[in-house]
């Protein structure tokens, strides 16, 4: 195919065919060496503008570039699709293809291991968000395990006193029974006399 071929010439191939856009989504296997408008000679696209150079990774024209409007994927695209590259052979397609999906199945892989790598950490996150948890709860624990032992020495503190109490009481009660007899005593000698 000539370097002259039209979108109209290659419109027959349709999505996923000679444009490059239309493969499945992923992006270009391999980085652009420059950007879509730094080369040259430019080649000017029908609004009289430079057309944009892209690569081709569809299964039909794999790393084949091509110029495209500026303005494509706009209301105001002028449709303009011209190849830069001849069209390569058969053997260097599949090869290319086989390439591009080795590139892709790997960039998926990294996707895959990152996702895994942010469950991991979130989960990280989750077991440092326990732990602290956990330890407030020991604290706390700490805190009643103390109040107890205060408690405790407060119980003991009150039996004492309890207790000198009780022995003052049974040391009246002494003193009452002693007063008894000696009254007793009294009378009992009054009455003789
Ligand atoms: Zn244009």
């Amino acid at each position: 195919m000539s370097q002259a071929s039209s979108r109209s010439g290659s419109s027959s191939q349709g999505r996923g065919g000679g444009i490059g856009g239309g493969y499945e989504g992923q992006g270009s296997p391999v980085p652009y060496r420059v950007g879509p408008l730094a080369y040259e000679p430019a080649v000017l696209c029908r609004c009289n503008g430079k057309a944009c150079r892209w690569i081709s990774w569809s299964n039909a024209q794999p790393g084949r570039r091509y110029y495209r409007c500026k303005k494509s994927r706009t209301g105001i695209d002028c449709g303009f699709f011209l190849w830069a590259d001849e069209e390569c052979s058969k053997w260097f397609k599949e090869l290319l293809i086989d390439l591009r999906d080795a590139v892709w199945e790997l960039s998926k892989k990294d996707g895959e291991l990152d996702a895994k790598d942010m469950v991991l950490e979130a989960k990280e996150m989750e077991v440092e968000v326990k732990k602290n948890e956990v330890e407030d709860m020991v604290m706390e624990l700490n805190a009643k395990q103390q109040e107890v032992q205060a408690k405790e020495q407060v119980v003991a503190l009150l039996e004492a006193r309890l207790k000198n109490k009780n022995k003052c009481i049974d040391m009246l009660a002494v003193l009452c029974m002693f007063l008894l007899l000696t009254m007793v005593v009294i009378l009992c000698n009054g009455n003789k006399a």
